[in-house]
């Protein structure tokens, strides 16, 4: 099933015609295609398509902040709207404009990537750049991003509009804390350079702001020492209690592993055998004879950075780390791989996937942050009853300190220290009316936020995807007051990121 918007088309609409007339006046460096435009009204989620009147490929910063303030200053005569489109990893059309202007960031090269390697060492790179990219280039000069997300084919203007969460984040906060300066064109078209010293305001509402404040041309981000290699682990637990106690524990110290997730697992045949291929047992005879079937189970991911110099004190180091933690002893799988394989690892299931067609399916996305002192209530209905047997995908399960987040920033999350992030990243069968269709995974994410509903377990969604201002404002809480007089100060007319639903633009 696919979601094909049919807004009743408005007398503001300009024809593509008058459209291509209009915009041939501005002198751009880049150019603006009015036909053949598709791939703009689609997206990772492949669930909602809402088809743009024109794409813009930027070539400069000015090519974007001329198409805004010209759209700006038709004011409200006009409903056209402007979309940032990324990588196109978004969920449910959040880089998507109906009829309106969407900019392909990836067109802007500029300025080139450039880093300091001064005490707090950066780089600076065009906002539509991909972290891998930023990865190889920083590996070259020994340094990395401190932070990342799971998959790193997405560009830096799209995760720093979210968060960027991922295994560092219980330390170093997601992407959004790891940003020392923007540069932004407003919906009014105003080219800013904001951080924590200049324009506060808007660097601070930009970051996790959905798009909504401006869009991100340029972007400043910190970089640390890069390991060369990791040591990586995977133990699993039956009891939920343990396996969370044992999570949050980890997450407490600043000498524990550089990298900690975990995953759910259930009614799993052969998984240990399967994880063999990319895992070295630590007891072979017992993890072979080791029976997931039929059973939940909670699987702690860690990971230890180090360079091959200090191999044995790394090996010390994660015994003791290990030692203090009550997992299923014949279920400990080790590996060792270099850095940049560790954090490309998503893309190797991407081959994978592609090769069997599995990759551009409706993928109906759940994510959740869900406050520490409801993790078990939830864990116990979610895990134990709504998900059953059902098996669509990964279930990313792992706690992060409030703490190492800012918390200025427009990002919402639980009004607690210590919340989980749970990721329910189902694939669906388009065809399927079954247990894998499309239709029953979105039935099944429902019942799901029903209960956190219900039971008042102070979640937040992440990559929210909501239909309504109502449910906007519920989402932002005490903070919807200054995400709504941001808005009207850099973007009055609403005029940016339609696809996230927050707001419409002003006629
Ligand atoms: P797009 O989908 O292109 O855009 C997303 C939103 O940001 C849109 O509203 C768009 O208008 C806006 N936007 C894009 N560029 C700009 C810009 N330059 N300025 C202003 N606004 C802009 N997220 C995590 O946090 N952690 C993970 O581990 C993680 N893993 C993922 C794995 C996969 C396989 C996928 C598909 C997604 C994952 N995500 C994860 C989600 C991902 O971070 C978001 O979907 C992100 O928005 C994708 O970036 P993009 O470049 O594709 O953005």
């Amino acid at each position: 099933m696919v979601f094909l918007v049919s807004f009743t088309i408005r007398r503001k609409n300009l024809p593509i015609p008058i459209l291509r007339s209009s915009f041939a006046d501005m002198d751009l460096k880049g150019h603006l295609t009015f036909e053949r435009n598709e791939h703009a009204a689609k997206d990772f989620g492949n669930i909602y398509h809402f088809m743009p009147s024109a794409v813009l490929h930027p070539k400069s910063v000015s090519d974007i902040s001329s198409t805004i303030k010209y759209i700006f200053e038709m004011g409200t005569s006009s409903e056209l709207t402007v979309a940032a489109r990324g990588s196109g990893h978004s969920l449910a059309g959040q880089a998507q404009a109906y009829r309106g202007v969407v900019i392909k960031m990836e067109s802007l090269r500029e300025p080139e990537m450039s880093f300091h390697t001064g005490e707090l060492p950066y780089v600076d790179v065009y906002a539509g750049e991909l972290w891998i990219n930023i990865l190889h280039e920083s590996l070259k000069r020994g340094l990395a991003p401190k932070t990342w997300t799971d998959y790193l084919h997405l560009t830096v203007g799209g995760t720093l509009s979210n968060a960027g969460i991922s295994g560092q984040a219980f330390r170093h906060g997601p992407q959004i804390n790891n940003v020392y300066e923007l540069q932004v064109v407003t919906g009014k078209g105003d080219v800013v350079t904001c951080s924590e010293e200049q324009n506060t305001d808007l660097f601070y509402g930009v970051l996790g702001g959905l798009g909504q404040f401006g869009i991100i041309t340029r972007a400043r981000i910190a970089l640390e020492t890069a390991p060369k290699m990791v040591k990586w682990i995977r133990v699993l637990y039956s009891d939920f209690a343990i396996f969370s106690k044992d999570q949050e524990h980890l997450i407490s110290s600043d000498t524990s592993f550089d990298y900690i997730e975990g995953f759910v697992l259930i009614n799993r045949t052969g998984l240990l055998n399967k994880w063999r291929s990319s895992f070295n047992a630590k007891y072979p005879l017992q993890a072979s004879k080791f029976n997931s079937e039929g059973r939940i189970l909670y699987c702690l991911e860690v990971a230890k950075y180090f360079n091959p110099g200090n191999s044995d004190l790394v090996n010390q180091n994660i015994d003791t780390l290990l030692s203090e933690l009550n997992y299923i002893k014949c279920t400990l799988l080790l590996s060792e791989v270099p850095y940049v394989d560790f954090l490309d690892r998503v893309h190797i299931s991407e081959i994978k996937l592609r090769e069997k067609g599995l990759w551009e399916v409706p993928h109906p996305w759940l994510n959740l942050l869900i406050p520490r002192s409801g993790i078990h209530k939830f864990a116990q209905e979610v895990f134990g009853n709504i998900l059953a047997d059902t098996s669509n995908g990964p279930v990313l399960i792992y706690p992060v300190n409030k703490s190492s987040w800012r918390n200025k920033t427009s990002m919402v999350t639980p009004d607690e220290d210590i919340f989980y992030l749970v990721a329910f990243l189902s694939s669906a069968i388009s065809s399927s009316t079954g247990k894998d269709g499309l239709e029953h995974i979105l039935t099944r994410n429902k019942r799901i936020l029903r209960f956190c509903e219900r039971s008042v377990l102070g979640v937040k969604q992440y990559l929210a995807n909501y239909g309504t201002q109502e449910e906007w404002k519920a989402h932002f809480g005490t903070r919807w007051e200054v995400f709504s007089s941001r808005k009207s100060m850099y973007d009055p007319l609403s005029i940016l990121a339609p696809g996230q639903r927050i707001f419409r633009k002003a006629t």
